[in-house]
């Protein structure tokens, strides 16, 4: 049992990109750092730490910076290209006035670990004589992907029809992140991602979201040519995983309401080991009113009782006639769930997701087989490493226009739920990975390794500058 109530002998600062599914690995790690020793504070846009629901038990201390929407964003008035330069801007200014106040306090602040997302975070800490430690949100795969871009050894617009990036299998261009394969298609979170490498060299450590047996020949590549890279992960909480982190049961911070867990238990009690379909696209795709009837009528042909997630903002792009003719015990949706209880619960036996990172890592812990319907950014080429890498689900196909159709979901679930070879082979995968990723956080696994040696190196590198 590993404890918390050790002397703190660094502080450290934890900056995510302002998105729940940033936040979320980023807070969990905090939590095993602090478990390791280290005091850590995890830094929020005012505005998300005055609306997000907050565990208040939480071990790990909470700090603002602004990102010049205090009040709140209105997404119609605000492109996303003025709201990442607001974020730079008055998100600079105030880490760096944030920093001088804890130094003023007499705190022992040694360094910003910060969110891929938000290179201009390094040059803050080094202005304020801090280590920079980046924390990289996306997989390895990925982040490979872009660096060839960023630095102009992967020649945009693709050409061809196979891409090979070091590391990696050969790629089909759309399995690459779609700012790469659309190109123009969201120009801010294009340079979003690009700029993560703009200044990465600098960087005292490059922390990655994922473990080392589920990357290797990446993680190998990146390590040997790039910089010493060490694997974190999985971050979920512990209790989910290697269970050392005693009151570690949740992420503790939700930007949603979730329902009330004790109705979803009690829905999921009422089915057969296995036999449940769970569908989130997590908390920002924006799905087509036509691809909404497309999976409902999808999932009503496939038979099997389904548990939806559709957050308040789409629920009225649902078929609402077909819903309402499906019987309540076979369908059940919700706006937000706390989807680590749903996906730990027997009665599911299949993830159909949007592919967004934790998603897929938060499946492959609780040992879960997937339908991947990547919708854009990394998706995709999460959804490739799914189905022919870790081989944990199966990639629904979309059709001329772009949208996976009724019978699609419905082959695809029932080859996921089915008693078929490659159901029998997902499932097992499933479970073999669900165990390698419990042996990576656990005691002396690889992920453990690295994060001891974070702390160890980190703590030398702050006595000494
Ligand atoms: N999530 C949740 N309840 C839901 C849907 C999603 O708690 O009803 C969590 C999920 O467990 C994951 C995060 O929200 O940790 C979504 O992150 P992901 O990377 O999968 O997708 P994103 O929201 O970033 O697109």
């Amino acid at each position: 049992m590993e404890s918390s109530n050790k002397p703190h002998r660094a502080h450290v600062l934890v900056l995510p990109y302002p998105a729940q599914g940033h936040i979320n690995p980023m807070l969990q790690f905090s939590k095993r750092l602090v478990a390791k020793g280290l005091k850590a504070t995890l830094v929020l846009t005012v505005h998300l730490a005055g609306s997000m629901h907050a565990d208040p038990s939480s071990s790990i201390g909470l700090d603002t910076i602004s990102d010049g929407h205090d009040l709140g964003l209105s997404a119609q008035a605000e492109s996303s290209e003025a709201y990442q330069t607001s974020l730079r801007v008055v998100g600079s200014r105030t880490l760096a006035e944030l920093i001088r106040k804890l130094d003023r306090s007499g705190q022992a602040l040694y360094a910003v670990i910060y969110d891929g997302f938000l290179p201009w975070a390094l040059d803050v800490a080094k202005q304020c004589a801090k280590l920079g430690v980046v924390f990289f949100t996306q997989t390895c795969a990925v982040n490979d992907i872009y660096y060839h871009v960023q630095r102009g050894l992967l020649p945009l617009p693709l050409s061809g029809t196979s891409v090979e990036v070091p590391g990696l299998p050969p790629l089909e261009p759309s399995e690459t992140p779609s700012f790469v394969y659309k190109l123009g298609s969201y120009p801010a979170f294009y340079d979003m991602a690009m700029n993560q490498f703009e200044n990465v060299d600098d960087a005292d450590f490059v922390l990655s979201d994922t473990f080392y047996e589920l990357e290797k020949e990446v993680v190998d590549w990146m390590s040997a040519n790039l910089w010493p890279l060490k694997t974190v992960g999985p971050t979920l909480p512990s209790l989910y995983l290697d269970k050392r982190l005693p009151h570690d049961t949740a992420y503790g911070i939700s930007l949603f309401t979730p329902t009330t867990t004790s109705n979803i238990s009690a829905w999921l009690h009422r089915h057969l080991p296995r036999s449940v379909v769970y569908v989130s696209f997590g908390s920002m795709a924006d799905l087509e009113p036509s691809q909404f009837s497309e999976l409902a009528h999808g999932l009503a042909l496939a038979g099997c009782p389904f548990l939806w997630i559709v957050r308040s903002s789409e629920q009225h792009k649902l078929p609402r006639d077909l819903m309402d003719s499906i019987p309540c015990e076979e369908a059940l949706i919700l706006p937000w769930c706390n989807q680590l209880e749903v996906l730990a619960s027997n009665a599911i036996g299949c993830f159909v997701t949007h592919c967004g990172l934790n998603s897929v890592i938060e499946a492959i812990c609780l040992g879960i087989p997937m339908v991947a319907m990547p919708q854009w950014t990394d998706q995709s080429t999460n959804a490739k490493f799914v189905e022919d890498v870790w081989r944990v689900g199966v990639r629904a196909r979309t059709d001329e226009v772009g949208l996976v159709g009724r019978e699609e979901v419905e082959r695809r679930v029932r080859e996921v739920v089915g008693r078929g070879e490659r159901g029998k082979e997902m499932a097992e995968s499933a479970r073999r990975w669900m165990a390698a990723a419990k042996a990576a956080i656990g005691e002396g696994g690889s992920s453990d390794r690295n994060i001891n040696e974070f702390v160890k190196e980190l703590m030398s590198r702050a006595s000494i500058e």
